[in-house]
């Protein structure tokens, strides 16, 4: 079967059945969700190892008037199998420019991380169109990082490092997320002009197990720090890795152990409060 939509063709084998037509239904809906202000930023503390509040990453929530809450592990990949991904990262772009705007004065040294998918990212205009919204909100990329997942290497290796060069120059931050899970050639990592490894969750679940999970942390921290970058390791969330975790320098932790994802609005009135003036 074939659907048409909007300006996109979405293939569906038969053997998906019932299942494609959920798809499509829940990719229609979604795309009426921006205009009817559906969606919402969730903000997620990022604390260096002395526990002092370095930023936060954002995350995607949608709020169906029917359904609830949609998890983003069902909409985001949906919505980058129809390509309406780039209208996502842009909404939540724009929101947290036109935040950044607002509270300019009280965000010290704090950087925003937004997941930016890799389709989105290989598009010619990716640079152009952030730089027209920093424009926009007499801005520059200081307060931003950008998370990318390891399959934006498949981009040439040139045209990659002059996007990246371009968003360096703009002050924002690149983070490899998911790492580890992918496959990045590491003889390809060490030409990248990035800042940050982002150490999936499914490593840090085996850190309170056997030594191998430990092994694999421990083999990303140190070719982090030969490559001169941070790590950031997700999803943290015992005592036991919090207490493996704290002893590596030049580490940044998230997770439900310091603090779970907060509306917007909650994270900004608990963590900004006092900052001002
Ligand atoms: P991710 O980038 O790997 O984000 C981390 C996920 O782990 C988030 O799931 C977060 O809520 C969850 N998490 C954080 N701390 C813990 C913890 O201690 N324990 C456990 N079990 N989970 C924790 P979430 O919010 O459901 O997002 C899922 C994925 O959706 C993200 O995975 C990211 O790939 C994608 N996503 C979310 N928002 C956006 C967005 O605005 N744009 C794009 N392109 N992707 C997004
Ligand atoms: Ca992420
Ligand atoms: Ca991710
Ligand atoms: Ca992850």
């Amino acid at each position: 079967a074939k659907l048409e939509q909007a300006g996109s063709i979405v293939f569906f084998s038969e053997r998906m059945g019932l299942d494609a037509m959920e798809r499509f239904y829940t990719a229609q809906a979604l795309r009426h969700a921006v205009g009817n202000g559906e969606l919402r930023i969730y903000l997620q503390s990022q604390c260096d190892t002395d526990g002092k509040l370095v930023g936060a990453e954002t995350l995607l929530r949608w709020e169906h008037p029917d359904r609830g809450l949609v998890s983003p592990t069902t909409f985001i990949p949906l919505a980058e199998s129809t390509g309406f991904i780039t209208t996502l990262d842009r909404w939540v772009i724009d929101q947290m420019l036109e935040m950044i705007h607002q509270h300019q004065g009280e965000l010290g040294d704090l950087r925003f991380a937004i997941n930016i998918s890799a389709d989105h990212f290989a598009r010619e205009d990716f640079v152009s169109h952030l730089i027209t919204g920093l424009h926009h909100h007499r801005l520059s990329g200081h307060h931003l990082t950008l998370e990318l997942t390891e399959s934006v290497m498949v981009q040439e290796l040139r045209l990659l490092v002059s996007k990246l060069r371009a968003l360096a120059g703009l002050g924002i931050e690149v983070s490899i997320d998911d790492f580890g899970t992918g496959y990045s050639s590491l003889s390809y990592l060490q030409h990248l002009p990035i800042q940050e490894l982002k150490i999936d969750r499914s490593f840090t679940q085996d850190i309170g197990g056997n030594q191998s999970g430990r092994a694999i942390v421990s083999m990303i921290h140190n070719m982090a720090a030969e490559l001169n970058l941070r790590t950031v390791v997700e999803g943290v969330e015992t005592e036991e890795q919090w207490q493996y975790l704290k002893h590596y320098p030049n580490t940044v932790v998230q997770g439900y152990y310091f603090s779970k994802p907060q509306p917007m609005d909650v994270w900004l009135a608990a963590n900004l409060s006092g900052k001002s003036r």
